[in-house]
């Protein structure tokens, strides 16, 4: 995995996230907060530039410069809490930059205009630019390109604003300059550090995210192979059906339950008649298929708790719990007429597909399940001996034909 370092590298002067996609992305994630952040940081500016029109007027009583300033303030206040609504319900800037400078241009404008119509009052306005200045850096969230290009428009108009108009002298112009780029320098640099820190914040997270993600991907893969790897361990490849090994594991467990709850216990052992005639005839796809559909047959045909396996070749195995000598005999007739009636493939009309069940039951479940499988297979050869198509039945000290 890539570290921090190559994967979310911050632009050291810009305070941005040099990938372009991870930027948009931190941006995006963040536009909720920056919506109503804004909202708020610029209406509070808003409202603070507008109860200056106290000291204006205090400053130059009723003049046409009050006017002038009260109707730009009326503006600039009007602008600013128009742009404030429209950030706070569209605002974000992955991709409105525009809108987010907007109003800072607004505010800067403002503050310069005041220079003209109150020049007298220079000393209060270079606080309030010192303030303002802050105030873009840190107080209305914006990307610090956007806030640095205001901030500077705001301090150079200021500064020409006040030579042109206010007649300054070149020492106060320099002190002044000096007060300024300190005020940027400090706004900036803070605004920097902070803008990388989110960011690295976020890479941070977002790198764990991916992590986490990687991780449940690779258990849900794992998962997988388990799945795939139990499935190749206990299932018959051409049916699906339990393997033998796992048939034992599962017929085990049910004639122990059989044993303790004292019920009866059925095993048969089915056998495919002729089946290698099938084979010679119809090949061994043929053959495949044939197994497959009585697989099927018979899987479909028992209740949920009785266990099926491919016992090998053409021989298949059943273990039906809590089932008497007469249920296993009629599930066993089922299973045989079942197998009779299957569809088969248009070719194979000619023949006539039967198979022979052995049956073994015992009654209470004391035999082990080996010898109980020997029995049905005893069973299974004594059908076959008598002409196959049939269902042979031996329970516990009797044999039936
Ligand atoms: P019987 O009625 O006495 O059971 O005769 P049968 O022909 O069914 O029995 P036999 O044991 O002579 O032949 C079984 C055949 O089953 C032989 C073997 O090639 C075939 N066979 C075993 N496994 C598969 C399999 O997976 N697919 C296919 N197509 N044939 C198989
Ligand atoms: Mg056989
Ligand atoms: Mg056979």
């Amino acid at each position: 995995m890539p570290s921090l370092k190559t994967q979310h590298q911050v632009h050291w002067l810009t305070g941005q996230l040099c990938e372009y996609d991870k930027e948009t992305i931190y941006r995006s994630s963040i536009t909720a907060r920056v919506r109503f952040e804004s909202c708020l940081s610029l209406s509070v500016a808003a409202l603070i530039f507008g109860m200056f029109a106290i000291s204006d007027y205090y400053i130059l009583g009723f003049t046409w410069e009050l006017y002038l300033l009260l109707t730009m303030r009326i503006m600039v206040v009007s602008l600013c809490l128009l742009l404030a609504f429209i950030i706070g319900r569209w605002g974000g800037y992955s991709r409105k930059l525009w809108l987010h400078a907007l109003p800072l241009w607004i505010l800067a404008t403002g503050i310069i205009l005041i220079v003209p119509l109150r020049p007298e009052s220079l000393s209060t306005q270079v606080t309030a630019v010192v303030v303002a200045t802050m105030a873009f850096y840190l107080l209305i969230p914006n990307l610090l390109t956007v806030v640095t290009f205001a901030s500077l428009y705001l301090n150079i108009g200021f500064l020409v604003s006040a030579v042109l108009f206010a007649e300054i002298s070149p020492m106060l112009t320099l002190r002044i300059a000096l007060l300024l780029i300190m005020a940027n320098v400090v706004g900036f640099c803070a605004l920097l550090r902070l803008e990388s820190l989110q960011r690295k914040q976020f890479a941070l997270l977002h790198e764990e995210r991916d992590q986490n993600h990687q991780l449940l991907k690779e258990i849900a893969h794992r998962k997988s192979l388990e799945t795939q790897l139990r499935m190749v361990a206990e299932l018959d490849a051409l049916t699906g059906l339990n393997n033998r090994g796992h048939f034992m594991k599962l017929a085990k467990a049910l004639l122990q339950r059989s044993r303790l709850e004292q019920v009866p216990f059925s095993v048969f052992m089915i056998d495919v008649d002729h089946f290698k005639s099938i084979n010679d005839t119809w090949g061994h796809t043929h053959g495949d298929w044939v197994l497959t559909k009585i697989a099927d047959v018979c899987a479909q045909a028992l209740r949920p708790e009785d266990v099926i396996g491919r016992f090998g070749g053409e021989e298949f195995v059943v273990a039906l719990p809590d089932t008497s000598p007469d249920d296993a005999q009629i599930v066993a007739e089922r299973l045989k007429k079942k197998v009779a009636e299957l569809p088969l493939k248009e070719e194979m009309s000619g023949l006539s597909l039967s198979v022979t069940i052995g049956i073994a039951v015992t009654y209470p479940a004391e035999d082990d399940l080996e010898s109980l499988i020997t029995r049905a297979d005893q069973m299974l050869y004594t059908g076959k001996r008598n002409g196959r198509n049939r269902v042979v039945m031996c329970s516990k000290g009797m044999e039936e034909g």
